[in-house]
């Protein structure tokens, strides 16, 4: 399998915030969800490599070609959808369309069209009238109109309801079942990548935490259940994190063959995706 985005030493700085070496790489074929809670930097590294704003290090390769060298190249093989969506907000929705079109050699009228439809977007409507959810849509009808080999999408679903949120992982699917394509989307509404995500790649205060196929993942935490008055120190230090109450704890762990010799009585489950987050978040990798 290809890779079709490396990423290498990223470092970007705000003040008191810093992309640290941010290093990933995405192979061809995959939904990767990145994941990271508010100001963990997704946003920033997401910019930064679209060169929306300057990188002070690193190394950014997609497709194999160097963002820096190619950029115009590897921008007519992307689909990109942010939160801000970069328009001309007195225009209608078809004569932004008009400006943006012609900057794709692949660009498809029909498609556009049939993502319009499906949206119940109106072509007449000024964007500036839109909700946040109908920005989202019109964003993600132009970027899926032009056979971007790689969608990468910031917060899709922040501003969507659930049946669009339904709508758009079907899309998502349908477009991955072409082949040959992949799809990178930051979120922190984790039960969407429950479903759909193949690969998940966590960032925290502008560190990548993780990179990791879902069902490894998935396979390698689990939650434990269990009396509060069980929790001897040794038990502890096998926990990422710990939450207590009157009736009992609940923890998160990778050593489950340790807790259940040291609690045999203990309930335990599967994370979701949101737990392993904030138990990297809580307590560290361990
Ligand atoms: P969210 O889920 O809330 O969108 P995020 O993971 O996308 O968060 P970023 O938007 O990348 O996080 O922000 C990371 C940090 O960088 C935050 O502390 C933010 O305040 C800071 N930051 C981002 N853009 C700028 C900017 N243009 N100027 C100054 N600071 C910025």
């Amino acid at each position: 399998m290809d890779n079709i985005l490396e990423v290498s030493g990223l470092r970007k700085s705000y003040g008191n915030f810093a992309l640290k070496d941010v290093a990933f790489s995405l192979p061809e074929g995959c939904i990767t969800g990145f994941i990271g809670v508010n100001g963990a930097g997704k946003t920033t590294t997401l910019r930064t490599l679209l060169r929306l704003t300057d990188k002070e290090a690193g190394k950014i390769q997609f497709f194999g070609l160097d963002m820096e060298q190619n950029e115009r190249q590897i921008k007519d093989r992307l689909g990109i959808v942010l939160d801000d969506g970069c328009f001309y907000e007195e225009l209608s929705l078809s004569e932004m369309k008009s400006i943006i079109a012609p900057a794709y050699t692949a660009w498809s009228e029909r498609d556009f069209k049939q993502y319009m439809d499906m949206f119940s977007l109106d072509p007449k409507q000024k964007i500036n009238t839109l909700s946040k959810g109908m920005r989202m849509k019109y964003a993600l009808a132009l970027a899926l109109s032009h056979e971007a080999e790689l969608l990468i999408m910031d917060e899709p679903t922040s501003g969507l309801d659930p049946l669009v949120r339904s709508q758009l992982l079907k899309i998502l699917t349908e477009y991955m079942s072409k082949g040959g394509k992949g799809v990178f989307f930051s979120t922190h509404i984790t039960s969407d990548l429950d479903k759909i995500a193949d690969m998940l790649i966590m960032i925290d205060n502008g560190s990548i935490v993780f990179q990791e196929e879902k069902d490894t993942l998935l396979d390698t935490y689990r939650i434990v259940k269990g009396d509060v008055r069980a929790l001897t120190p040794d038990l502890r230090k096998l926990f990422l994190n710990i939450y207590e109450t009157a009736f009992g704890f609940t923890g998160i762990t990778k050593q489950v063959a340790e807790v259940q010799r040291m609690l045999p009585d203990a309930m335990i489950e599967r994370p979701a995706i949101e737990d392993i987050m904030l138990g990297n978040i809580e307590g560290g990798n361990k």
